[in-house]
């Protein structure tokens, strides 16, 4: 743990003892095997000090007559070292010791001899000769290897968490978790917000994902739902007259965990009153460039922004991954006419061609481009063209259908050299953009174009407000129904929904979606009409949101505000993979938690009470 993220534990919390006191400290009597220095804190300076050390046995040899252990804590490793001829009992005890239990020792620091310093180990320098050994707690062998666990089946090390979060990996992890909630609540605090705790219990909001519901005891047939997000509290909080609002908010969305997903999550949530999008943006990246400073990554403010219309051609993603270049260019009018039917029809039908060149590509086998062609209908397009730009011509399965204008052409306007690949798609605008975006993303890794320890900052603004939901027929809130539509497009609302621009914004960092807010509607008037846009009846509008249409007549001022997905940004900053490395209790894949066994089933008493099924009388 280096002390960035570890920090001097001993500075941070009640000092456990008299570090550096002379003598040699017994440790029969009470209290006595308590600490006065942790094990990872220990160097060279500290040598000739007498030290208590508690901890965890990490790994034990025995070699030379002596035994060796790595004696593990929170802040760190250090070598212990037992002598039977200086301390025969401490050395009976320490042929005890197995992996895991949990000891304490008292010993002298000295440095190690010439040749056996570990450079890797920040205590590498030192050793503790060890001269009293309590054992405190005994342990069975561990189901895994804690040094081998990534390797280890998950369910494995979620059914011991407590274990795998012994890991220094872990501990690191939940270490920066800490930091970053501190941090957030400092750089909050500071800029005058208050934190208010929002209810868990509720009603349903709509985030556009499935609710968690809890049945009611006091009133048969009813349920709370468990919030999808603070959403409308936090409105309610501005109408109040907070004026700026936080939150570490716990958030549930019981959805299909395809992704890397928890069924509970945190979000960093915030509301500011008197506000237009350029304050919530300013925030907003002020916080994440700070919670970036933590780790040591630096990034020059303000961030760039680039429109959703803009993002999804050029990157085929409205969160675009900004470390590498590959962008995506429309060709639609170059083969409007072409002889080429199926990009000519494209065209035609109000469709669109899309074109990205990949340089020095011609290298890929024809196994690689047959791959490509494979792979096209997976990422939702009807089909993919490739062209490989030789000296003179493009070699490609659709050159016969080309005139030679055509190519010319197209070698100009996508500045082709000889050597690259170029790749083809045509059909439905949108659907053509994102499949050429997967494209995209397949290819950088594929060629290792993405660029290690880059982190790319960019807004995503002027989201459409509505889109179609093919499956239900229905317009549906590209963010969430509380977002305004920009003032000069709300005649739009119901002439051309499709038009209408949000007032939102979104946070994409290498790729992936921190954070997203938007400004809200604060007249009802205008509520009203984003509800009707969406399909919502007045009935339903009031039976769902009354509350919040009644507070918008009561003076509401305008507000806005953002909530960034804390575990993701966690994950990001400690260079994990998954979230589930920086929550300290995750579900399964499958939304279970083997270590406790939830969800799991429950008695017919408890159902009989919660209304669920007829209750039992009690014999
Ligand atoms: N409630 C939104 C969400 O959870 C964020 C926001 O609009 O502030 O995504």
């Amino acid at each position: 743990m280096d002390g960035k993220t570890g920090g001097r534990i001993m500075e941070q919390q009640e000092q456990p003892g008299q570090p550096g006191q002379p003598g040699r400290p017994g440790l029969q009597g009470q209290g006595e095997w308590r600490r006065s220095a942790w094990c990872g804190e220990l160097r060279a300076s500290d040598a000739g000090r007498e030290v208590v050390l508690n901890g965890w046995v990490a790994h034990r040899r025995d070699h030379g007559g002596l035994i060796f252990i790595d004696l593990r804590d929170r802040s760190g490793l250090v070598q212990v070292v037992f002598n039977p001829q200086t301390d025969p009992e401490a050395f009976r005890t320490a042929e005890t010791l197995r992996l895991e239990y949990v000891v304490s020792v008292a010993g002298q620091v000295r440095h190690r001899s010439p040749g056996m310093e570990n450079p890797k180990l920040p205590t590498g320098e030192i050793e503790v000769a060890g001269h009293t050994l309590t054992v405190l707690s005994t342990s069975k062998t561990p189901p895994f290897v804690l040094d081998r666990a990534p390797s280890v089946d998950e369910n494995l090390r979620l059914r011991y968490r407590y274990l795998d979060l012994r890991r220094p990996e872990m501990q690191r992890n939940l270490v920066l978790r800490h930091r970053l909630a501190q941090k957030t609540r400092e750089f909050l605090n500071a800029r005058g917000f208050l934190e208010i705790e929002t209810p868990m219990l509720t009603r349903s909001t709509p985030e556009g994902a499935r609710d968690f519901l809890v049945p009611s005891r006091l009133s048969p047939g009813t349920f709370y739902a468990l919030p999808q997000s603070p959403q409308l509290f936090k409105q309610l909080l501005m109408v109040s007259g907070f004026e700026r609002y936080y939150q570490i908010a716990r958030c549930f969305r019981d959805e299909d965990l395809r992704a890397d997903r928890q069924p509970e999550f945190t979000q960093i949530d915030i509301e500011m009153s008197f506000v237009e999008r350029e304050d919530v943006m300013q925030l907003g990246e002020e916080l994440i460039a700070t919670l970036l400073g933590e780790v040591n990554v630096r990034v020059e403010l303000p961030l760039r922004r680039i429109t959703y219309g803009e993002a999804m051609l050029r990157y085929g993603s409205d969160k675009p991954d900004l470390r590498f270049g590959l962008e995506i260019q429309d060709v639609s009018q170059l083969f409007a006419t072409s002889g080429f039917q199926v990009f000519a029809r494209a065209v035609a039908s109000g469709g669109v061609v899309r074109a990205l060149v990949l340089p020095g590509g011609s290298d890929l086998s024809r196994r690689e481009l047959d791959q490509l062609v494979e792979l096209a209908p997976r990422w939702g397009a009807r089909g993919l063209v490739w062209m490989l730009a030789e000296a003179e011509e493009l070699r490609s399965p659709i050159a016969k259908y080309l005139g030679a204008g055509e190519e010319a052409a197209l070698r100009k306007q996508l500045s082709v050299q000889p050597g690259d690949l170029i790749c083809l798609m045509a059909g439905p605008e949108k659907e053509t953009a994102i499949a050429m975006g997967r494209l995209r993303l397949f290819l950088a890794e594929k060629k290792n174009l993405i660029p290690p320890g880059r982190w790319e900052l960019v807004w995503v603004v002027d989201f459409p407000l509505l889109e179609w939901n093919e499956e239900e027929r229905r317009l549906e809130a590209v963010h969430h129904p509380f977002t305004s539509p920009r003032q000069e497009d709300v005649d739009l609302l119901a002439t051309e929904p499709l038009r209408v621009r949000a007032n939102a914004y979104d946070l994409v960092l290498n790729g992936v979606e921190l954070g997203g807010g938007s400004i809200r509607n604060h007249r009802r008037e205008v509520q009203e009409r984003v509800f009707e846009a969406l399909g919502i009846s007045p009935e339903e509008a009031r039976a769902k949101f009354g509350f919040l249409l009644e507070a918008l007549e009561y003076g509401a001022p305008p507000h806005g505000g953002i909530a960034f997905g804390f575990d993701r940004l966690v994950m990001l900053l400690a260079g994990e993979e998954t979230i589930r490395d920086v929550i300290a209790f995750p579900k399964t894949q499958s939304g279970a938690d083997p270590l406790t066994g939830a969800p799991a089933a429950v008695s017919a008493a408890q159902l009989g009470e919660l209304h669920i099924i007829p209750e039992v009388p009690v014999a």
